[in-house]
């Protein structure tokens, strides 16, 4: 029987590594699809079209919106964010477990448009050292890593309302975490009907023949 994939949402406050996670956990395993979102926000150094981001225009994003391409989207930080959705249905039908790294207000869109969404959030040991990796970072502006931190303070109001909750101080184990996570999630009920139909269907056929 075909496996069928889940839709997972990852979020965490930028700088805690979410990415570096993600790129992780899509080297060691092979049932991973990242979907690759556009933004309105210029490229960082080292960052390529289309495979950290599609980079667009206001229009161009605005056209997406508009023609309903998008799953969901979402303003970050003065810029537009938004999940492509062709490339995620496909992934999902070809059975792969497809993963969005998105902010906390496109997260519940998604959850609320596929209540079957997995949502975990990806969190540094503690404040100082989000701060510290921002800055080790070295691409932002001192102004851009404070109005991030500030964001960081309003999103942490919105982790309760997540499925998991992963601390990223390790990689390996946050990775292994996160993974052994999704695994467990194939197993919840819910997710398994056709294959209770089918036990139970051939249980009743045994009952009968004997
Ligand atoms: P960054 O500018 O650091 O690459 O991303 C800023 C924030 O936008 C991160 O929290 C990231 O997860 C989020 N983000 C990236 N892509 C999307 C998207 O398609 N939709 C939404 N809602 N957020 C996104």
């Amino acid at each position: 029987m075909k496996r069928k994939g889940i839709l997972i949402v990852v979020s965490g406050f930028s700088g805690a590594g979410k990415g570096t996670v993600m790129k992780e956990l899509l080297n060691c395993y092979d049932n991973y699809a990242l979907s690759i979102s556009a933004t309105t926000r210029k490229p960082r150094e080292g960052e390529q079209n289309g495979r950290e981001y599609f980079f667009k225009t206001i229009e161009e994003f605005e056209k997406m919106i508009a023609k309903d391409e998008l799953i969901e989207y979402a303003r970050y930080v003065g810029n537009y964010y938004g999940t492509p959705r062709s490339y995620v249905e496909k992934q999902l039908e070809a059975g792969k477990d497809v993963i969005l790294e998105i902010e906390i207000q496109g997260a519940l869109k998604v959850k609320k448009k596929y209540p079957e969404t997995l949502l975990l959030f990806i969190t540094p040991p503690n404040a100082k050292e989000l701060k510290r990796r921002l800055i080790g970072r070295g691409t932002e502006t001192m102004e851009v890593i404070e109005s991030r931190m500030r964001r960081a303070a309003e999103e942490a109001e919105g982790m309760s309302d997540y499925d998991y909750i992963v601390v990223n101080d390790h990689l390996d184990i946050c990775v292994e975490e996160t993974h052994n996570i999704i695994q467990s999630e194939h197993n919840r009920v819910f997710r398994n009907e056709d294959l209770m139909n089918q036990i139970e269907e051939e249980l009743r056929g045994e009952a009968k023949g004997e």
